[in-house]
C-alpha cells in the first residue's frame, strides 16, 4: 500500500518537475535545446548574453538546476548563490566593466519584475542605467 502510494506520488513529481522545466527558456539554452551567446559554462552555472539588453554589457548568470526563484532555493543552495556571484565578478573583469562598476539583479515573483520563472542573476554595466529595472 505504502509503496503503491510512494509511487503514485513519484510518478507526479517527476511529471510535474518535467513540464516546469521542459517549458523553461534557460534550461533549454543550459541543455543547448535554445540559441544564446554563451560567455561561460561550468559544472554549476552557465552564463549568456541577455537578448534584450538594457545596457553595454547585459549578461545572465544562472543556476545550472531549476530554481523558481529566490522563494524557492533551499538552505543547501547557498554556496550556489555565492558561485554566482563569484562568476559575474570575474565576467564583469573579462567584460572589462569592473572598473567603472556594475549592477547586480535578481528579480524575485511577480512584482520583483520577474518574468522568466528559473532564477538568474542580472549583471548590468558598461553605462549608467537611465531607467533601473523594474
Ligand atoms: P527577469 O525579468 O525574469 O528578471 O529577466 C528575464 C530576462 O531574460 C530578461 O532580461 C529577458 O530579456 C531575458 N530573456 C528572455 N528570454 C530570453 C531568451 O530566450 N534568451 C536570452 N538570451 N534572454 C532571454
Ligand atoms: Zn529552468
Amino acid at each position: 500500500m505504502f509503496r503503491a502510494l510512494a509511487a503514485h506520488w513519484f510518478a507526479k513529481f517527476s511529471a510535474l518537475k518535467a513540464t516546469m522545466t521542459d517549458s523553461c527558456i534557460f534550461c533549454k539554452v543550459i541543455n543547448d535545446e535554445a540559441k544564446a551567446t554563451i560567455v561561460y559554462r561550468d559544472e554549476q552555472v552557465t552564463a549568456f548574453r541577455d537578448i534584450h539588453p538594457v545596457g553595454p554589457v547585459h549578461i545572465l548568470i544562472v543556476p545550472n538546476k531549476h530554481i523558481q526563484s529566490v522563494n524557492e532555493m533551499d538552505e543547501a543552495d547557498k554556496p550556489l548563490v555565492g558561485h554566482m556571484i563569484f562568476t559575474a565578478k570575474r565576467i564583469a573583469a573579462q567584460e572589462h566593466i569592473a572598473e567603472g562598476g556594475y549592477h547586480l539583479i535578481m528579480n524575485t515573483g511577480p512584482n520583483g519584475g520577474q518574468t522568466v520563472f528559473h532564477m538568474h542573476l542580472h549583471l548590468i554595466g558598461g553605462d549608467r542605467m537611465k531607467h533601473p529595472m523594474g
